[in-house]
């Protein structure tokens, strides 16, 4: 093929991996960007209208726990580079139902690897395995301190205990076979396209429908929080010039407390709906703490700076009024993901293409 680089990119119709295509596909028109997702509840092709029918894009529906698909895949598409973001993501839904989480994460990350171990058989060059995980791998910190890549593995939710465990995989590949594998963990995600289950997309809507909002035990858990575009740029860098081998984290020095961040975007909604000030704060609601909930968590992202000049570009407050402005305008969106009429759509668009 014409293309320079062939790249798979996994779980591509969620909420980061979307933003990654979109940013991939226009930024990069000489390689093919395959994306891969078993569309979920929380995959969603919607996230991808305008770049579905650009020449050098790919969709394709599988699992990653299927080993036979996989290895046809790279065969037929002549991966050479994987960026893998499919994954169970939701905290809540892993205190529910563990068991999805440890055969998408740990099983999934396993039949991957193995494929890209088989289809490149030796020949690295190249090539380059990358995984996108989340800084919940390191536990949970006290008042001070921030993670560091070198910060002893602690997780404690089973969603952050198989993250974990996909990231040991990674790094037996590496160390054991020598897969060219890259890492990456990050904070707390926000921005357009996110499923209303977590926590900012789900107060926008509970907002915009005058229903109570639910803030854990007493909202003073504290969360690093980055603007979506700003982690997707940082996975291009590391993509292209991080290390083989290391790890890299993310994160915007943006810490909040739970309760501090609902309280400013219900200010930000008021604004927005042309509501009186403190409407919105009036939905507040202080319900029974998540089981085993971790109280704070922040990022030390001065390793990707040094090495990258990576830097986040949008500030909280910023952000916060982006994202819920994209929402109120998006209303269509937010019905059918809350529907499921995007499986509609998806035959619509893809069955018997
Ligand atoms: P998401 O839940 O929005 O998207 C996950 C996608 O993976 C969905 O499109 C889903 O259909 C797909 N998928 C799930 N199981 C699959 C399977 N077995 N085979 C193929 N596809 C499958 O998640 P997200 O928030 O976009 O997170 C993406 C990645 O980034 C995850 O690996 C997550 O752990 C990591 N991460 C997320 C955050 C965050 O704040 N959201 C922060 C750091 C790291």
């Amino acid at each position: 093929s014409n293309y320079k680089r062939h790249l798979l990119i996994t779980g591509g119709a969620g909420f980061i991996g979307s933003h990654l295509v979109q940013l991939l596909v226009k930024k990069y028109p000489d390689y093919h960007i395959v994306n891969l997702d078993k569309l979920t509840y929380a995959g969603n092709l919607e996230n991808l209208k305008g770049i579905e029918d650009a020449p050098n894009y790919t969709f394709v529906r599988g699992d990653i726990q299927d080993a036979d698909f996989l290895q046809k895949l790279f065969s037929d598409y002549h991966i050479d580079g994987v960026i893998h973001l499919a994954a169970e993501s939701h905290v809540d839904r892993s205190i529910e139902s563990p068991i999805a989480f440890i055969e998408t994460n740990v099983v999934g990350t396993a039949q991957l690897l193995n494929a890209a171990r088989q289809a490149w058989a030796g020949d690295w060059d190249g090539k380059l395995f990358y995984h996108v995980s989340t800084d919940e791998v390191y536990g949970s910190l006290g008042a001070t301190g921030f993670f560091t890549e070198t910060t002893a593995y602690d997780p404690r939710s089973p969603y952050s205990a198989s993250k974990a465990a996909s990231d040991h995989l990674v790094r037996a590949y590496h160390h054991t076979f020598g897969l060219p594998v890259v890492l990456s963990n990050c904070s707390n995600n926000y921005g357009p396209y996110q499923f209303p289950e977590k926590l900012i997309p789900l107060m926008i809507n509970n907002i915009r429908h005058s229903k109570p909002l639910p803030v854990y035990g007493d909202g003073s858990n504290i969360r690093d929080w980055l603007w979506v575009g700003d982690h997707v740029e940082a996975i291009d860098q590391i993509f292209h010039g991080g290390r083989t081998g290391e790890t890299y984290n993310i994160g915007g020095h943006n810490e909040r407390k739970n309760l501090e961040l609902v309280e400013g975007l219900c200010d930000v909604m008021d604004d927005l709906l042309d509501q009186p000030a403190g409407t919105s704060r009036k939905l507040i609601t202080f319900v029974k703490d998540r089981p085993g909930h971790d109280q704070r968590y922040a990022i030390d992202a001065s390793k990707l700076n040094a090495e990258l000049g990576w830097e986040p570009t949008v500030s909280v407050e910023e952000g916060l009024a982006k994202t819920a402005a994209w929402y109120l305008e998006q209303t269509d969106w937010l019905e059918h993901v809350t529907s499921g009429a995007y499986q509609e759509y998806y035959e619509k668009h893809y069955d018997g293409r």
